[in-house]
């Protein structure tokens, strides 16, 4: 009990400390979701209290899209990806993507996604997938936003999607959750593309042994809540607060000071997906 306690109490501090030059960005969560329906407001303000100043609520198809902009016009610090989840590839249409291609107008709307490819539950077929993925990085073109890219096992067909993509577009995006190989990391950096970290880097060894590889001025953070949440919380319902775990262990295995892993990934974030720079929250019923 006492050493759970004087655990927590360093962390706290060590996460004060890394917040001296602001705050940090949870970059991928997905706000509208079920999970968040019965104490959205309260997960809202733990994120607010453990210093997350902005997020990014990210769609996973036209409803989702539209319910996570009804939050983000509610709350200045949140933002939206609109997209069409590979999951959901099967019944995209192109109505669907007519009506992304709208509601990204919005001020709000600072990329699509997620799109991507999903070989791993394979919710639809292959070719179903890369089709919707590809529309989806026209998409992002078409409306000078950058993509959030889901990617499991489909490091291959990513990357040849997105070297097609690039003989036609400037790319600008992020591998969300990322999780892949050292020799994917290092192509999705050559085609100028972020990585955004998870919360797996506190649980998963072949995740860390990749990450510690990883050059700090390229990575974003991210919690993916209500999934994923990191150690110690596993199993639970993940929220944007416990992006602070993720922070640390990404600083000690960068083996760089807290701030620095902070105000990095917040400059990143804030720069690729053309974030405003941070108001101060009302923190005086703290
Ligand atoms: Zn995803
Ligand atoms: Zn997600």
């Amino acid at each position: 009990m006492s050493k759970k306690q004087s655990c927590s109490e360093t962390e706290t501090m060590l996460w004060e400390a890394a917040l001296r030059d602001g705050g940090i960005v949870d970059t991928h969560l997905h706000l509208d979701q079920e999970p968040f329906e019965t104490d959205r407001e309260a997960v809202l303000e733990r994120a607010r209290r453990a210093g997350v100043k902005q997020m990014i609520s990210i769609g996973c198809g036209v409803a989702s899209s539209q319910a996570a902009l009804r939050l983000a016009e509610q709350h200045e610090d949140i933002f939206v990806a609109v997209g069409i989840h590979p999951h959901d590839a099967g019944a995209a249409s192109e109505a669907d993507f007519l009506a992304l291609q709208e509601i990204a107008k919005h001020p709000k709307v600072v990329a699509i996604g997620e799109i991507g490819l999903d070989y791993f539950y394979m919710h639809a077929p292959k070719e179903t997938q890369q089709q919707v993925f590809q529309r989806g990085l026209e998409l992002a073109a078409l409306s000078d936003l950058p993509f959030v890219i889901h990617s499991r096992d489909a490091e291959e067909d990513t990357i040849a999607l997105l070297e097609a993509s690039a003989q036609k577009h400037r790319l600008q995006g992020v591998i969300h959750c990322f999780s892949g190989t050292l020799s994917f990391a290092e192509r999705c950096l050559s085609l100028g593309l972020y990585l955004s970290i998870p919360g797996m880097i506190t649980f998963v060894s072949s995740v860390k042994k990749v990450v510690r590889e990883l050059p700090l001025e390229r990575l974003l953070i991210e919690t993916d809540a209500p999934y994923l949440a990191p150690a110690p919380f596993r199993g639970q319902r993940n929220e944007p607060a416990y992006v602070r775990q993720t922070a640390l262990a990404l600083a000690e295995l960068l083996r760089v000071p807290p701030h620095l892993v902070a105000s990095t990934t917040t400059h990143n974030a804030q720069q690729l997906f053309r974030l405003p720079p941070f108001v101060e929250a009302d923190v005086s019923s703290l």
